[in-house]
This record gives structure tokens, sequence and C-alpha cells, in this order.
């Protein structure tokens, strides 16, 4: 058996593999490209295809893919073959420097938003060649940039791509103020914590909600959930452990840093965090992170949810988008330093973030809008809505003392002059996790909590990073202009905390009395749906700051806007149709079934000895008929409202329309299912209860 060691990245075509396969020209220019975004000519172009389908053919692959990130959220490939005839009828294995650098998929059926006119449907894909080629079964993928024949992105990496080019680019102009020559490049780094939930795949198989739209519609609360804690960091079970090694060893083998693993909060929950890289390569990790779960969890009989909230009353899953700025010399700009300078320079990056997430909270909430995470961020349920800025005690009161010119009360008491004394030096706050915050700094990164579990994580880094290039944009402005340096930069920090510090907030952001200091007393938004949130994206602010940065254009940013809407109704639209499915189909005849058996006993019983003594029986009978009718009322009326939605024409009205009627709708129908189900004997009962979800692997 291969060692960990020997099999980790065996099926990516990594730099270690370019060294061995590829001439000392091809590589070192290719090595220039990968660094630092040099154009590749055909003919190196053509020298890399070569070497990449012998080493894919190599290990077994016969075919190569075009992997791109359409608007749908998951990965989508065509797969093309190697094989081209050759002279004597037979066959050789072969690929070009063309056909890896451009693809030309036919992508009419991809979401566009209009972008792309119907009569010129193909998109085409470009190669990415800072995120390493890799073999997915038999097939070569290559990352690629989808992208339509006028040059609007299609899809997330593009965009993203843009955003760290943008941030990059502010993000040197305040290292060279601070004097900083020797960077070359600074980059976003994001190690996303992914969680899960594994059920069982035969009871999954039983439930249509689950199949139709991964999550449980129906359900009533099983006795035992959450509450004893006792899932939390506890002993993993066998057959999860066995997933658990398989997938870790799937994703080394594709060089994904699967690193931690654990049991989360809820029961059948769990949790996986790769070592932190680069936003783009964390992002198509993450991506394939979840493809593999999927399937090895299927190899185990297993299935993985993704979805934000699966099950009722039992905690939701999420992604912490864990998040710092590092550059080509290895420095974390987000870690305090040594001396008085890099304090400072810490410290202005620091505020930049802070007024980044405050001036562009509806930004960071909308790209992380989705119909299934609102049953997290809208819900009583952390994080919130409310997007605020956890910073823990000490720096905290580093910054308050920063801002009123108050001497620091830390171990020794002194006032803090930027750029000449050294910061009292302060620790990572360990005292409170504060799991409730949605965008919380530990240490030397910000964890941006509220991205959902099923989510691609480009569209938060996307804003993050535009916002941040935006606040240090700002300072490198004003900073530039400066004649005294140090102390424009004092004053700038001063000024920002002073302007931003609503945002800060170190309490519990669970708690209803927050969100109402947050909204009434520091004005900050509170966008609960997703149509709430997806609206912003075309105010005139943030439409600018995405235009300003080149990150998109002003038709992507509406074309997403519609896509993004569309799917929040169809997907609302689908869990209606499939609940009034299940209630028909299902769950009435299952209650009325039991109704008729209970009233055959009550029957036999009066033919019997003619009395009436069936307390349960009778109880039981008349309860069931009437939420019978409830259920059957309460469908009907989910049904009139699905078509009263498919009548309206304007895709804004209809997602305000999910949310004002059909989800309340929804809910007035699952309330009498679940409670029939408390009522309804088990061997009646037409699919798998909470229970035996939850607790059955
Ligand atoms: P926690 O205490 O939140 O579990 P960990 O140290 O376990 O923190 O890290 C969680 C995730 O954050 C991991 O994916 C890790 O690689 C990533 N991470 C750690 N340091 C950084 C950093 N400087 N920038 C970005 N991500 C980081
Ligand atoms: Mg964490």
């Amino acid at each position: 058996m291969k060692s960990t060691e020997e099999y980790f990245g065996s099926l990516v075509f990594d730099e270690k593999v370019m060294r061995e396969r590829l001439s000392d020209e091809v590589y070192s220019s290719m090595k220039r490209t990968i660094d630092q975004g040099e154009k590749l000519d055909l003919q190196v172009a053509n020298a890399v295809a070569s070497a990449m389908c012998s080493w894919a053919v190599e290990h077994g692959a016969t075919h190569f893919t075009h992997w791109f990130q359409p608007l749908t959220g998951i990965t989508a490939e065509k797969h093309d073959g190697f094989i081209s005839p050759s002279h004597d009828g037979r066959i050789i294995m072969e690929f070009s420097g063309k056909e890896l650098i451009k693809g030309e998929p036919d992508a009419s059926s991809f979401p566009s938003g209009g972008l792309r006119a119907t009569f010129e449907a193909r998109g085409y894909t470009a190669w990415d060649p800072t995120s390493f080629a890799f073999i997915k079964g038999k097939t070569l993928c290559i990352p690629t940039a989808f992208c339509s024949y006028g040059g609007e992105a299609l899809d997330k990496k593009t965009p993203l791509l843009r955003s760290m080019e943008a941030l990059n680019k502010q993000a040197l102009r305040i290292l060279r103020l601070f004097g900083n020559d020797s960077v070359k490049q600074v980059k976003p780094v994001v190690g996303p914590e992914q969680e899960y939930f594994l059920i069982d795949r035969e009871m999954f198989l039983k439930r249509k909600d689950l199949i139709y739209s991964g999550r449980t519609l129906f359900g009533a609360k099983p006795p035992k959930g959450q509450e004893l804690d006792d899932h939390y960091f506890g002993a993993i079970k066998p057959r999860v452990q066995s997933f658990m090694d398989d997938l870790n060893e799937e994703l080394w083998k594709l060089g994904v840093f699967a690193k931690t693993e654990h049991n989360e909060v809820a029961p059948s929950q769990h949790e996986l965090a790769p070592i932190y890289g680069s936003a783009n390569i964390a992002t198509d990790h993450n991506q394939l992170t979840m493809e593999i779960m999927k399937r090895v969890a299927e190899k185990h009989g297993l299935v993985c949810l993704l979805h934000e909230k699966p099950f009722a009353g039992v905690n939701g899953s999420g992604k912490h988008n864990n998040w710092s700025l590092s550059t080509d010399t290895g420095i974390n700009l987000l870690s305090p330093g040594e001396t008085p300078y890099e304090n400072a320079q810490f410290l202005l990056f620091l505020v930049a973030v802070i007024q980044a997430v405050d001036d562009y909270q509806s930004l960071l909430r909308l790209s992380v809008a989705t119909a299934g995470n609102d049953h997290r961020l809208g819900a009583n349920e952390a994080p919130p809505a409310v997007i605020s800025v956890f910073l823990g005690d000490e720096l905290s009161a580093v910054l308050d003392a920063i801002e009123k010119d108050i001497p620091y009360e830390g171990t020794e008491r002194k006032k803090i002059r930027l750029g000449t004394d050294v910061l009292p030096r302060f620790t990572r706050d360990t005292t409170d996790r504060n799991r409730t915050s949605p965008f919380a700094f530990t240490g030397n990164k910000f964890e941006f909590r509220m991205v959902g579990s099923g989510d691609s994580i480009a569209c938060a880094n996307i804003m993050l990073n535009t916002a941040v290039a935006e606040s240090l944009k700002q300072f490198a402005d004003r900073l530039g202009e400066a004649e005294d340096f140090d102390s424009a930069l004092h004053d700038l920090i001063r000024e920002t905390i002073s302007k931003h510090k609503r945002i800060l907030f170190n309490g519990n952001g669970y708690e209803d009395a927050w969100i109402k200091e947050a909204v009434e007393k520091r004005g900050l938004l509170n966008l609960r749906t997703t149509p709430d949130a997806l609206v912003r994206v075309l105010d005139d602010r943030n439409m600018k700051v995405l235009v300003s940065h080149g990150v998109f254009s002003e038709s992507e940013v509406r074309s997403r806007y519609e896509i993004q809407m569309e799917n929040y109704v169809r997907t609302v639209r689908i869990e209606a149709l499939t609940m009034c499915d299940m209630a028909m189909k299902e769950i009435l005849p299952a209650v009325s079934g039991y109704s008729a058996s209970l009233a055959c006993v009550i029957s036999e019983k009066k033919a019997a000895d003619g009395s009436l003594a069936c307390r349960y029986e009778l109880k039981t009978l008349s309860k069931l008929s009437s939420l019978v009718d409830e259920i059957d009322e309460a469908s009907d009326e989910l049904k009139e409202k699905i078509d009263h939605l498919d009548q309206i024409g304007d895709i804004t009205k209809q997602a305000y329309y999910v949310r004002d009627e059909i989800i309340p709708a929804m809910q007035t129908l699952r309330l009498p299912c679940d409670e029939a189900e408390t009522d309804t004997a088990s061997e009646y009962w037409p699919f798998p209860t909470y229970g035996d979800l939850l607790f059955a692997v």
C-alpha cells in the first residue's frame, strides 16, 4: 500500500510533474504564467498539452474536459476523447495546445441571465493555468473560466480572478507607501470549513423531499435532538470514520489538503476543513470536495446532504470562509507584527476590512443569499442576517484607546502613537470563540461564517475582495498625497475606527436584543431573505464598486441578479410542489388509512359489547379527521398559490410573492402534517421520520 506522502497529489498535473515532464524552457515559461500571469504562446501550450496528455493516459485517462463553474453553482464538464485516427486505421492519443487553451461547450442551456443571446449560444471556456489540471475517474479535468463571445463572464471563476487582481493592485499600493518594494503579489488566501450531514441511503430514497430538494419538508421533532450536546466533537462512529478515511484518500490524491474532521453540533452532522490556500484554488477545491463527498458517501451506502437546513429544529450547515491576505514573500498582512511599522501596517489592513464590511454589508449578505441559506440567516439560528464584526475584547480595547487617544490599559499603561510606538501585545482572543458572530477576527484571519454549506465560496470571496480593495484604494489615495506619512496614517486609522465602529460587536449575535440594537440604534442592515438581499446589488454604491474595480460589468451584475432571483423562485417552487405531492399521495392516504383502522376497532368494540369505551381510538380518530381536513385545505391553498406564481411575469415580483405567500403557505401545510405524524401509528407512516434519519448511521 502506498503511503499518504506517495499518493498525495498523484492525480494532479502539478509543479512537480511539470518539472519532470517539461523542458526547462517550457517549464519556466509556464511558471511565469502561473506566478505572474504572463501570456502563454501556442508553442508552449502545445508542449504542455502533449505532456499532460501522456501523463494523463499513463494514469488511465481516456478523455479530457474543460472543467468550469457556471452560474448554476455546481461544476460542469463535457468530455472529449483523446483518441484521434492514425494513418494505419488505428488510433493515437493526442491533445493539442489549442484544445488546452480554449473550449467551446454548447452552452446554451447554462443560465446567462440574458447575456448570451440564444442565437449565439456558444460561450467559450479558457484555461486557468493558476489552478492545476487533475484526473477524475478517466477524465483529465482542466480548470477553466467560462465567457460569452462578447467577453462577459458566465461563471464564478472569472470575477473571482478579477477581484483578486483588484485586491492585489490596491494592497501593493499600500505596501509601497510603507516602503516595501520587495513584495510582488498579494493574494487573498482562504480555508473553507465545510459542514455536512450523512444519512442512510436507503432511508434517503424513501423521502421525495430529500430527493427533490435536498432537505426535509415535513417531519415532527424527534424525542431527542441535539439538546444533550453529545455529538459535537464526539467519538466518530465506525461507518462515518470509514467514509472519512475514504474521502480523505480521494481528496489527497487530487491534491486537496483535507486536514481536520470532526462531528458537528447536530446528530449526523460533520465537518471537514482543508489547509488554506489561494482563494481561486480554495474555491476549485471546495467544489471538488463537495462533489467527492457525495460520491464517496454513495459508496458507503450513505448520502451526503449539503443543504443549509436539511432538518428543522437542529443546527443547519454552513461554511466558515477563513480569509486573510498573504504576500508572495510569505507574510500574512492580517497578522500583528513585531515592530511599530509592522503593527501600524497590520492595523491599517485591519481597519480596511472593518470599513469594507461596514460599507458593503449588503454585498456580503447578498453573496450568500439563497433559498436554503434563508433558513439559517433569517431564522432563529446563528449567524444572524445582520452583519457585524467580532474582534474580541483585547483588540477592541486597543482600537478604542487609539480612537479616543487614551492610554491602553494592557500590560503597560500607555498612549499609542502609531508608526512610532510598539503596540501592546495582544493575544488571540480565546475566552470567547463567539460562534454567533457572522464575521469574526480570529487572531490572524477573518472568518466569514454566513456562507451556505451547499454554495460555492466564489461569490463571498468576490465581494469580500472587492470591498477590501475599495477601502485600500481610498486609503492609498489619501496616504499617497500626505506630506507627513506617519501623522496621516495615525489620523486615517483613528478616523476609520470612529466612523465604522458601529459594525463592531463582541456580544451574542443570536439575541433579539442585538438585532434590535443593530437596526434601531446602529442603523445596520437586517436583510432577512434572499430577495431583500439580492435587490441591493442594484444599489448605486454597490454597482459602482463592482464596476470600478473591473470585477463585473454592469450587464454582468444585472444578469447575475436575474439568475439568482430565478434560482430562489425555482428552488422554492420545487419544494412547494413536492409538499403538495407528498401531502396528497403519501401523508393523507396514510392518515386516512390509519383513521379507518381506528374506526374499525371502534365499531368492532361497539358491536361486541355496545360500549363506547375506546378512549384512545375515539380521541385520535377525531383529532386525525380534523387534521386531514386541515391538510387537504392547506394543500389546495398552496396549489392555488403556485398557479398564481406562474402567472406573474416579472422575476422580482415573483420572488416577493414566493417570500410573502408561498413560503408561509408551505409552513401552514407542514404544521398539521407534522402533528398528524405524532398521532399516527409508525407502521402507517409512509416515510422515515426525523428520529430514523438522524440516528440511523
Ligand atoms: P478554528 O480555530 O477556527 O477551527 P483553524 O486554525 O482550525 O481555526 O482553521 C480553520 C481554517 O482556517 C482552516 O481551513 C485553516 O487552514 C484556515 N486558516 C488558518 N489560518 C489561515 C489564514 N491565515 N488565512 C486563511 N485561512 C486560514
Ligand atoms: Mg473556525
